[in-house]
């Protein structure tokens, strides 16, 4: 949970429209466009403050919504928990096929969102090491995409 000054400066940076909607003025993350604060999805925390939880108890596969159609909204009211459609990023693969570039450049779009390792293991029909070896460089090195290095 973030303390009480965190808490001034995150309001600070939220503008209350008159439609409701609650804009986010603070970073955004380059590659996704989501939200960050303290290096934080904005989405899952204030959903996780509204819900008076940790951020870490909303699971690392369940992704947060809006209602409305407003993407930086951080109205609490406008979003919602919800799992991503089965097979979002690829139909599944035979396990032990071997993966092609573009999907390892998924993979990697998907560690840059920060989607947990089980998650994109299972999206993706793979061993949990296979996603954290690409995770951690140790596979795939070669293989780069946009604004991977920003924090998300
Ligand atoms: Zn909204």
């Amino acid at each position: 949970m973030i303390n009480r000054i965190q808490r001034r400066k995150l309001l600070s940076l939220i503008d209350e429209r008159e439609d409701g909607c609650w804009e986010w003025n603070g970073q955004k993350n380059k590659l996704s466009g989501h939200g960050v604060f303290l290096g934080m999805n904005i989405y899952r925390l204030i959903y996780s403050i509204y819900k008076d939880k940790e951020i870490t108890d909303i699971p690392s596969d369940m992704i947060i919504q809006h209602y409305c159609d407003n993407p930086f909204c951080v109205n609490p009211k406008h979003l919602y928990s919800c799992y991503p459609p089965k097979n979002r990023f690829f139909g599944k693969r035979v396990k032990g096929n071997k993966l092609h570039v573009e999907e390892v450049v998924k993979i990697k779009q998907a560690i840059a969102q920060g989607y947990s390792n089980r998650f994109i293991a299972r999206e993706f029909g793979l061993d949990h090491s296979a996603v954290s070896h690409i995770r951690s460089g140790k596979d795939w090195k070669y293989v780069k995409i946009e604004g991977a290095e920003d924090d998300s």
